[in-house]
């Protein structure tokens, strides 16, 4: 008897259990990835972003929209291709090259990446201890420089972008490859002097990076390097980091440097409605995205459907048509 009870009270608490531990929206809900960066990089901040607008309306899509970090576009273009993930976000020079199967995707163009919406601005960013002495670029020579993780975006972009100022890495100057996430604590403990990240502003890594006892400063390129690069392709453009974002910087006046279009991209073959879903809730909610991060402020619906490198997803342009937005 007292068994059957005790069987019976512990169905019941197993039964209470398992209703109160089912999530209440989790019944039939997909999920689906938004592949971003670094926890300390604005493609974080953007995919929590796109997600908080999409979730808006989580129940009625039975569909649940999650941030995912990673190591940044390079990894996010092959998530999206092999399924791993939707979405992705990604600087407009790695896409251009996975499309056209130039630089790290040598092995053939990529002709199922699709676009989904233009996005802000990022800038070539060098952040550099100012006891370095490194007042322009080329005071690299002889300093320690992290370039970040091999594989990554950040050690493509800043390889190249030695290659690009005549500096050797493995003979000018002291090269570290820890992952960016890390390189602003590493400034402060002065085991770098400098590192690259490519990045939207203001940003949670320069934000520490200036924040300790080291003072730092953003490294201004010069002009004439500026327009040579800029002069290469169509989406590299001449920018200016604003100083006053970041109260603590050395800097006192705008920093001149390169900057890059990030864009939301997708698959071929993820389904217009999920895309279509993904657009409207940015787009009709686009002043509360905007409010988002200051690096959103200058989002435009113009800029937002030209200028991204791969076609446009029918998902996508069935939105724009739909809401008289020229793409
Ligand atoms: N531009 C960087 C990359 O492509 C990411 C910057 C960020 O996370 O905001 O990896």
């Amino acid at each position: 008897m007292k068994s059957a009870l005790s069987r019976a009270l512990r169905t019941a608490v197993l039964a209470l259990l398992v209703v109160h531990l089912q999530p209440v929206n989790s019944i039939a809900e997909t999920t689906i990835n938004i592949g971003t960066g670094s926890i300390t990089g604005v493609y974080y901040n953007t995919g929590s972003a796109v997600a908080k607008m999409f979730n808006q309306k989580r129940q009625e899509y039975s569909t649940w929209m999650l941030n995912k970090p990673s190591a940044g576009s390079i990894d996010n273009i092959n998530d999206v291709l092999h399924g791993q993930n939707k979405f992705g976000i990604a600087q407009a020079n790695f896409l251009f090259d996975a499309w056209n199967g130039t630089g790290l995707w040598e092995t053939g163009p990529q002709k199922d990446l699709r676009a989904v919406l233009g996005l802000y601005i990022e800038d070539l960013t060098l952040v550099a201890a100012v006891d370095a002495e490194i007042k322009t670029p080329l005071d690299l020579k002889g300093k320690r420089l992290n370039i970040g993780e091999p594989g990554s975006s950040d050690y493509q972009t800043s390889s190249g972008i030695l290659t690009m100022l005549g500096l050797d890495p493995q003979n000018d100057l002291q090269v570290f490859k820890e992952p960016t996430l890390l390189a602003s604590e590493k400034i402060q403990s002065d085991d770098i002097d400098a590192y690259f990240y490519t990045v939207g502003h203001p940003n949670l890594s320069i934000l520490e990076a200036v924040s300790g006892e080291r003072k730092v400063r953003i490294v201004p390129f010069e002009r004439e390097f500026i327009d040579k690069v800029v002069a290469l392709k169509p989406f590299l453009s001449a920018e200016s980091i604003d100083v006053a974002l970041y109260e603590k910087l050395d800097n006192k006046d705008p920093v001149p440097t390169i900057g890059i279009k990030a864009v939301l991209f997708t698959r071929k073959d993820v389904d217009d409605e999920t895309v279509y879903r993904v657009v409207k809730s940015v787009m009709e909610n686009l002043d509360l995205f905007r409010r988002q991060h200051p690096a959103f402020s200058r989002l435009t619906k113009e800029n937002m459907t030209h200028g991204v490198i791969v076609p446009l997803h029918p998902g996508a342009e069935g939105y724009f048509r739909e809401a008289g937005i020229a793409y």
